[in-house]
């Protein structure tokens, strides 16, 4: 396939403004944003809004466990070095699976349930079969669509065999980046031959959307080593694509120092190879979703965004539009209507509270009726490049709009504010004017590219 067409119209479709990028700002895959939260919310918290949630409920299972720790990393994991370690991991994931079933009402009914870590085929393919049990014992699942975060370096044929016979259909791959040079840069090596018969098997085994996650910003990388990622991403028929920024934070994030930062493309290079990626898929045929996910015609998450049925939670950009999350295990996070509760990020107290019957919440905020409102804002505009804007918030935040208002990334008609096709690399920043927590400090997020 030839990219290089697409490639040249690219920098005229997106304008480069680095006074509009000087400011790190978050992901907003929660508003109040994880940074908000506060140790005045814990268990008592989680159990009386388990006890009312009678709607839909999605799943998401933490394995918080690696072969190996990629430098890179932002994730709350650890090396799955130690049998033990995870078994007792595993003994109070069980735990905490029987009492959350407990709580909640039999009429909230499991729709999804996503394995995240790390790697949750760290654990055995035996140990996941046991966990997909004690879920449909607990809870009352009713034909659930399950997803995977893959680590391809641990993909075995038994595992593709036990994702088939438990009917995972969605999986994601760690990619990042196909270049050897830059795969050892970042502490991930693995060829492309380990992709290739890692997809392969995952097709095999049934799954009908599988996701690529790739990496721009990584040391070293130029925009064509990008390009032949991208080439080799779409030959491989991956269905839906998320294409990170790498942000790097080594004084939040002590792994990272081993990156070397003077090797990173600085933030014109960045911004070129976003809106580079941005093109070529598009010109390959997916369907842009949101600031940085792009899926296949057909498949669910170009079919949401497409019918404006898009969302936004601790994975990104998703088809999944359940008003209650439940997070099980260490560091994940439940997020209802008017509360967003994290249980203990170290496994060992997370482990000693389920040792005590206790629900692991320790951090968390309650959600006002202000942020509920603010949150839907900032999802809408993130989500579908558009939303309603109460007349009086209209006017508190008219001067903080006029930089983008002026350089025609935003129109503003009857009270609706619209992104205009080129804002796209600025959403995030478009967003978080109306994010009411954003005077603190900045040095917690990433570039907005
Ligand atoms: S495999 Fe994934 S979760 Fe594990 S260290 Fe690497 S990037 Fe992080």
């Amino acid at each position: 396939m030839n990219m290089g067409a697409e490639a040249a119209s690219t920098l005229r479709m997106w304008t480069y403004y680095p006074e509009l990028l000087s400011k790190p700002v978050p992901r907003y895959t929660s508003y109040p944003t994880a940074a908000e939260f506060g140790d005045t919310i814990g268990s008592a918290d989680l159990e009386a809004a388990l006890s009312q949630a009678h709607a839909d409920v999605s799943l998401y299972v933490h394995i918080p466990f690696c072969e190996t720790i990629c430098w890179y990393c932002g994730c709350n994991t650890n090396r799955n070095n130690r049998a033990e370690r995870l078994a007792s991991y595993l003994d109070a994931l069980h735990a905490e699976i029987a009492l959350v079933g407990d709580l909640l009402p039999r009429s909230a009914r499991v729709r999804r349930i996503a394995f995240g870590g790390g790697s949750p085929n760290a654990v055995t393919p035996v140990d996941f079969v046991r966990l997909m049990l004690s879920l449909t014992q607990a809870f009352c699942v009713e034909d659930p669509v399950i997803s995977i975060e893959i680590d391809p370096r641990s993909m075995t044929t038994t595992w593709a065999e036990t994702l088939a016979s438990v009917g995972v259909r969605q999986a994601s791959l760690g990619v990042q980046t196909f270049d050897a040079g830059v795969q050892a840069a970042i502490g991930r090596v693995q060829p492309l031959h380990l992709i290739e018969s890692c997809t392969r098997m995952l097709q095999q085994a049934g799954a009908s959307s599988i996701n690529f996650d790739l990496m721009y910003g990584l040391p070293g990388q130029t925009l064509e080593m990008l390009q032949s990622t991208l080439e080799r991403t779409v030959e491989l028929s991956a269905n839906r694509i998320a294409l990170f920024g790498y942000a790097h934070v080594p004084h939040l994030i002590t792994r990272q120092r081993r990156i070397d930062a003077s090797a990173l493309p600085n933030q014109e290079a960045r911004f070129a190879m976003a809106a580079h990626g941005h093109d070529v898929l598009q010109g390959a045929g997916y369907t842009p979703v949101g600031f940085d996910h792009f899926a296949l015609p057909g498949d669910p998450l170009a079919q949401a965004t497409l019918s404006g049925r898009l969302a936004r939670n601790f994975q990104g950009f998703t088809d999944d539009d359940a008003p209650i999350l439940i997070g099980l295990g260490a560091s994940a996070i439940s997020s209802f209507t008017g509360l967003l509760a994290q249980n203990e990020k170290n496994t060992g107290r997370y482990q000693m509270m389920l040792s005590q019957g206790r629900l692991p919440a320790t951090r968390g905020v309650a959600r006002s009726d202000l942020d509920q409102a603010r949150g839907q804002i900032i999802q809408d505009l993130l989500c579908r490049g558009s939303a309603v804007i109460a007349p009086a918030l209209l006017r508190e935040v008219q001067q903080s709009l006029a930089p983008f208002a002026r350089r025609r990334l935003i129109e503003v008609d009857e009270g609706r504010l619209t992104l205009t096709p080129s804002a796209l690399p600025y959403a995030r920043v478009i967003a978080a004017v109306f994010d009411a927590y954003r005077a603190e400090s900045a040095r917690r997020f990433s570039a907005a590219v």
